[in-house]
């Protein structure tokens, strides 16, 4: 879907100075670029070439455009030549969409024999991209600077991923939560301003009545739950025989998905606390709309729900899984965290055939619901948490290695995924906690540190990364001077 809805555009740098004989090479030679790049395929969407900016209103009048065109993620710009930098202020002042400066050569190598001074200006990034580069750091403007030779796939596959990052931006700008119920009570991670998000991220995050819900879940036809059920039947395994239960969970999936989609809501929250009017928890509900792509967190935890959804359409195509999760509980002698939910980890990561089981829950005081159990895969992957710190959005990304379960735990009747955090459980978690990183997170095994770091910079929040090489005691320095600055900018 995203992928038909989206482009990327390049804008090659150079002037009018150079006379028309060069700037039609410049032309061609970007074209060319351009076209290479998008038959290698490793760019996850289309690159367009719009022009060659050679006056400053050539500049004004493409980011206008830019600005205006729903279907442009993100500019691409690269000076072939030398272009003054004054020409690119008013262009840029304006510029809303993510920006990336691509600082390549049309050639590889220098030839020896037919380099002259006539190549040296029109083969001139090295110049002119530091020009270039000048400028967006005397603006601030907040850029992704990729370096290298543009046919070299590791480079391409850079440009891609931050292609992942815009798309990510305009996801988000584009975001509408629905909130059944409030926030659970008494917890405090999961809460946050909502007027910031709307303001930051572009998220419109609301509330609609349970009671609604209720309703709607009532209203759903026989005829439209043996039609779920048959798709719960191709991708599950039924573990049950309770499929009263089971067909009570597609009912609630249907309503559900109904009134998301009236709202052109893409994420959800709800509580166990508040399920008047509902028999059941959602389990298996949520999970199937997960795998569909909605962005899902329990306990009124919208930013999680947000960005679950968010980071699935970053991911689309990857086929390696994102997913909403919470750490659970540690084997703290292997180094290992167990994370799942009460219910609702959404199959994309499982390593066998989810099995749909009833099972009473500890908690809420309804039905037994039922829920998809499975094994997550092993496989490098990333935890994301957003916090709202007070006065301002912190993203927290840790990377992890997922491992297959070390133990069957044949009494614990939910998904589970375990992983060991980066640098080890110990430092990792300190990290975390340092951080002020919540219990739920969003676990990717599609997307990097690097993309959400691209993707936090463009948006224009805080961003941790807890890695390898994770130290502590400079961490806490860092979120301590951070915190200077981000007051500071403010
Ligand atoms: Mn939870």
């Amino acid at each position: 879907m995203a992928k038909e809805k989206y482009e990327f555009w390049f804008i090659v740098g150079s002037q009018v100075l150079y006379g028309p004989e060069t700037l039609v090479q410049v032309e061609k030679d970007s074209r060319a670029i351009v076209e290479g790049l998008n038959a290698k395929k490793l760019l996850p969407y289309e690159l367009v070439y719009k022009d060659t900016v050679k006056t400053a209103d050539d500049f004004v009048q493409l980011s206008r455009a830019a600005n205006g065109d729903a279907k442009c993620a993100g500019i691409i710009t690269f000076c072939h030549t030398f272009s003054p930098s004054k020409m690119w202020i008013g262009g840029l002042s304006l510029l809303q969409k993510p920006m990336l400066h691509f600082h390549t050569q049309f050639n590889e190598e220098i030839p020896n024999e037919e380099i002259d001074m006539d190549y040296m200006n029109l083969h001139q990034s090295a110049h002119g991209d530091r020009e270039h580069g000048f400028i967006a750091a005397r603006m601030r403007v907040p850029r992704k600077v990729v370096v290298g030779y543009w046919k070299d796939e590791a480079v391409q596959k850079k440009i891609g991923r931050w292609m992942r990052s815009a798309i990510g931006v305009a996801v988000s700008r584009n975001t509408k939560v629905m909130r059944f119920g409030d926030n659970m009570r008494e917890v405090a991670v999961t809460e946050g301003d909502k007027v910031e998000v709307q303001i930051k991220l572009g998220w419109q995050v609301n509330t609609w009545a349970v009671g609604e819900l209720a309703e709607a879940v009532d209203a759903v036809t026989d005829e439209q739950i043996d039609a779920q059920i048959e798709e719960y039947r191709e991708r599950y395994e039924f573990a049950t025989d309770d499929l009263e239960t089971v067909r009570y969970q597609a009912r609630e999936e249907i309503a559900m998905k109904q009134m998301l989609d009236a709202e052109g809501c893409i994420a959800y929250s709800n509580t166990f606390q508040d399920l008047y009017g509902l028999r059941q928890l959602p389990g298996l509900a949520s999970q199937d709309l997960l795998l569909k792509g909605y962005g899902y967190a329990g306990e009124g935890d919208w930013k999680t729900a947000a960005l679950t959804a968010i980071m699935k359409e970053m991911g689309r195509g990857l086929g390696g899984g994102t997913v909403f999760m919470e750490d659970y509980t540690y084997d703290l002698k292997n180094g290992l965290s167990l994370g799942a939910h009460m219910l609702e980890i959404c199959p994309s990561i499982a390593n066998e055939k989810p099995r749909i089981e009833v099972h009473p829950l500890g908690i809420g005081g309804k039905e037994p619901p039922a829920r998809l159990v499975f094994d997550g895969k092993a496989g490098s992957a990333i935890v994301a948490s957003l916090i709202d710190i007070g006065g301002r959005l912190r993203l927290i990304v840790q990377d992890i290695e997922c491992v297959l379960p070390t133990q069957t735990m044949p009494n614990l009747p939910v998904a589970r995924v375990m992983w060991r955090p980066q640098p080890d459980l110990a430092v990792g978690a300190e990290a975390w906690i340092l951080a002020g990183g919540s219990h739920h997170t969003v676990l990717s095994y599609d997307l990097d540190a690097e993309i959400m770091r691209d993707w936090a910079r463009i948006l224009d929040i805080e961003f941790v990364h807890i890695h390898k090489d994770t130290d502590p005691v400079q961490l806490e320095q860092e979120l301590f001077l951070s915190d200077l600055a981000w007051k500071l900018a403010r």
